[in-house]
């Protein structure tokens, strides 16, 4: 099995902040310890970007096509306003013989966060995220089951003392790993 990683984000393009913690920053940190814990079980990784720089939505999507990876799982994480928000959501794109995959690993990996402790925003198709639809999983979904987990909201103080605890992040990490391998 083959994995593609990609951390948000990157470079001039932070993300959301909040809580002192920058999206881009904490995406990439996160997707290192997925990146350990996956390999533990013996999956391969590809990642999008390892440093923090720009890469572009369809460069991503064409590194994770060009390695033949099995699955795409973009790393992010929400911020918004309201400090009320909180918890953990996937979005997948409803279209192209993956979906139903897609749909499933979004579940797995929901499942995950909530049991680490955060509220279930649930798995949504990419057209009800703050864009129309996400380029890397459109760019993605007809090659192989594809989604993009925003694991909590930096804005929330739950949410965020729970992100900023590096136990934590390796807990999750290692449960997010059990969630894809299983
Ligand atoms: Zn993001």
């Amino acid at each position: 099995m083959k994995i593609c990683l990609d951390a948000g984000h990157g470079g001039a393009d932070n993300g959301t902040s909040g809580n002192s913690i920058l999206e881009d920053a904490w995406a990439l940190e996160f997707v290192g310890r997925l990146k350990h814990h996956l390999h533990l079980h013996g999956v391969e990784t590809v990642e999008t970007r390892t440093t923090d720089k720009q890469v572009a939505l369809a460069t991503r999507a064409a590194i994770a096509v060009n390695a033949g990876c099995d699955l795409f799982l973009s790393v992010h994480c929400n911020g918004v306003k309201s400090n009320t928000a909180d918890g953990a959501e996937a979005f997948y794109a409803p279209v192209g013989s993956y979906k139903n995959n897609s749909l499933g690993v979004g579940r797995e990996l929901i499942a995950a966060c909530v049991e680490q402790g955060l509220d279930n925003r649930k798995v949504k198709p990419d057209n009800e995220s703050q864009h129309p639809s996400l380029t890397v999983l459109r760019k993605t979904c007809q090659h192989m089951p594809a989604v993009l987990l925003e694991i909590g909201f930096v804005t929330n103080k739950h949410d965020s003392d729970l992100m900023k605890n590096k136990v934590w992040r390796d807990k999750l990490a290692a449960a997010l790993a059990l969630a894809i391998v299983t």
